[in-house]
């Protein structure tokens, strides 16, 4: 099987190469990671994330195939329920903007692969200019700092990890054509008012994240392998499904949850 746009997200890809949200779900937990590859877990697809996919697949130019792989975002006289309006809303104020569509207006969908640290990795790329940038389009609920355990208030950038994408997505682009590209985030918000901006990660965040990345990726791949037993976080859905209680907590063990 090769990797094109169709087996992109298939479980074979998913094992051959590693991407950059498998890697995340590594870091998140390990055990997670390898419940999602073997099938025993599947990530819940929520509203809100659909309506990101919905804004993606328009900017795809494959709207079609997702209604048609989504039937349940129409109502019964086949307009498009409430909570999707609003993707349609963010369509348009995106569109509105010739700056915002100059960054979005790159090639749709580019797949390449490379190796980091000896693990074969791949990415797509929302819009790829050749030559001058790589952009990653982001529907976000706000652009306010959040709050994450153990970090503090981070930008929405940090938090959700996209400076980790951009170095990986920088590095791979790097070894196919021997350019460094600047990389983008174009993002919209998801308020009732939508918000857009469009944000540089620095290089130097890009090279900082792209260590963590190479430090970790050989780990993760092992795991991958069955070369070592996944650590456990008892915290995350995957591992909450598979638990069994071995002792009793204490009150201090439950004061100190994140
Ligand atoms: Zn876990």
């Amino acid at each position: 099987m090769t990797l094109t746009k169709e087996t992109y997200f298939s479980p074979e890809m998913m094992r051959a190469y590693m991407s950059v949200s498998q890697f995340k779900t590594f870091e998140k937990c390990e055990y997670m990671g390898v419940a999602e590859l073997r099938g025993e877990y599947v990530r819940p697809m929520t509203t809100s994330l659909l309506v990101g996919s919905y804004v993606d697949a328009h900017f795809e130019r494959t709207l079609d195939l997702f209604r048609a792989m989504h039937p349940d975002l129409y109502k019964r006289d086949g307009t498009l329920k409430q909570e999707y309006k609003q993707a349609e809303q963010i369509i348009e104020r995106i569109e509105r903007d010739a700056l915002f569509m100059r960054y979005m207006d790159g090639e749709p969908q580019v797949i390449m692969t490379g190796e980091i640290a000896g693990v074969p990795v791949k990415i797509k790329i929302d819009a790829y200019h050749p030559h001058r940038a790589i952009v990653d389009l982001k529907i976000m609920r706000g652009f306010e700092p959040l709050y994450v355990p153990g970090e503090g208030r981070l930008n929405f950038i940090e938090a959700w990890r996209y400076d980790l994408q951009g170095a990986v997505y920088q590095e791979v682009v790097r070894q196919n054509t021997g350019e460094t590209l600047p990389f983008f985030i174009a993002a919209a918000t998801k308020e009732p008012v939508t918000d857009i901006a469009v944000i540089r990660v620095p290089d130097a965040q890009l090279a900082a994240c792209l260590e963590i990345f190479k430090a970790n990726a050989p780990r993760y791949q092992l795991l991958k392998d069955g070369g070592a037993e996944p650590v456990r976080c008892e915290r995350c859905d995957a591992c909450k499904i598979t638990k069994t209680l071995t002792g009793i907590m204490t009150m201090e063990e439950l004061n100190n949850i994140e």
